[in-house]
């Protein structure tokens, strides 16, 4: 389909140098097609890791966002902003919650999230909460968000780490109860549905619903982490949904704005009113700009059926990556394909960072996690026919590079 990419390229200078990049730049796109500045085109499968909800170059977006800054861009929260009240409506309406705080990435709903459930303590007389978190989660780079991710990677050179953690391993009830067995400093569970940089592990069904019933008991705030599985990518508006429950914080972000940043944390009933005037804030948050990308993202979902798109076109993918590797997981040296929806995660038997840029040479973007897992979250409008491509592409490339030694 397309050359292989040169090699690396020098960056500049005077970027520091904090992320490992691909030795070229993208430089437009349209759908789920980029193009590199030397007019190579890629399959986008990737979809800027689960952020452009829409693809690239959407008409709709484009031309919300066009008469957006014509009007404003931004005004700081010193004022109402109508556009905040539309989505927050929009929010609590996909939810089932009660209200809203915006802000403009996912380590900042998660740090609104952390300083809510700290103060949901200090409300009921709890001076040192502790809330429980993951074996690897991941849940920003932020002091306190990186103290609470659990990766030792993350955190290595930025000790000391914010206290008030418990960490725990994922879809085990009884290890969280044991770790938590009267502790009356708890304040809340902090986990994401479908942990994404962690490899792409999904929380049990029955582990949710457990979790709900537990924190209901104990009085603790349920805070489900959706910033990457939210946002209609697994088909339904939220990963936790399909367990049928409702968390009390629920922070967002990635997919949210289609491309612009913005985050947000929802609340339900028992923490809507834990955050009062003057106990947070944010000066971008929530400004008319990023307002109108989320507002405009999610009537496009509604009125295109994104959703069961995002359900079916990802369903067709996982089979389709199943067929193409079924030699693979049966030798074990594909250990699962996992995931829901267009958020699946393929865990191979050994580290395959290698990967990433042997697909780009095909003409396919993807990105590795976790060291082993080629993780694949595209944008929500992706076809059937961009489902095989990735496939096509996708499976003998695994193949090959599980077979050389
Ligand atoms: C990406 C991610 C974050 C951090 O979001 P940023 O916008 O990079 O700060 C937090 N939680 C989860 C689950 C994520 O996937």
């Amino acid at each position: 389909m397309t050359a292989p990419a040169s090699p690396v390229a020098a960056t500049s200078p005077h970027v520091m140098t904090t992320y490992g990049r691909l030795p070229f730049a993208l430089s437009h796109g349209q759908g789920c097609k980029v193009w590199d500045t030397e007019g190579r085109e890629y399959l986008d499968a990737l979809g800027g890791i689960a952020v452009n909800t829409l693809g690239h170059n959407h008409p709709d977006l484009v031309a919300a966002l066009q008469d957006q800054v014509t009007k404003l861009i931004h005004t700081s929260n010193y004022y109402h902003v109508p556009l905040q009240e539309t989505l927050a409506a929009k929010l609590v309406e996909l939810s089932g919650m009660e209200n809203v705080f915006f802000c403009s990435s996912g380590l900042e709903a998660n740090e609104a999230a952390l300083k809510l459930a700290r103060k949901f303590g200090h409300d009921k007389g709890i001076d040192m909460p502790q809330i429980v978190v993951y074996d690897k989660a991941f849940h920003g780079r932020s002091i306190a968000t990186l103290s609470a991710t659990g990766n030792p990677k993350v955190q290595a050179g930025f000790g000391p780490l914010v206290e008030g953690f418990i960490r725990v391993p994922l879809n085990n009830i009884d290890a969280l109860k044991a770790a938590t067995q009267g502790n009356p400093n708890v304040v809340a569970v902090f986990v994401e549905a479908i942990q994404g940089e962690g490899g792409v592990n999904p929380l049990h069904m029955d582990y949710l619903r457990d979790l709900r019933a537990l924190c209901d008991a104990c009085d603790w705030l349920l805070m489900i982490d959706e910033v990457q599985c939210g946002m209609g990518r697994t088909g339904k508006w939220f990963a936790h949904q399909w367990a049928g429950i409702v968390p009390d914080v629920m922070p967002l972000a990635k997919g949210l704005g289609s491309g612009v940043p913005v985050g947000a944390i929802v609340a339900g009933p028992r923490a809507a009113k834990v955050l009062g005037v003057g106990n947070h804030g944010s000066t971008f948050g929530g400004n008319p700009l990023a307002m109108r990308a989320g507002v405009e993202t999610i009537r496009v979902m509604e009125r295109d059926g994104l959703l069961a798109n995002a359900e079916r076109v990802g369903a067709h993918l996982k089979a389709g990556l199943a067929r193409g590797l079924a030699q693979e997981l049966t030798a074990g040296t594909v250990k699962e394909i996992r995931g829901q929806g267009l958020m699946l995660g393929i865990a191979l038997s050994k580290p395959c960072g290698p990967l990433m840029q042997q697909a780009a040479d095909q003409g396919l973007l993807i990105s590795v996690t976790a060291d082993s897992v080629v993780r694949l979250v595209p944008s929500l409008i992706l076809t059937v026919a961009e489902a095989d491509q990735i496939a096509a592409i996708l499976c003998p490339l695994i193949s090959a590079f599980l077979a050389a030694q």
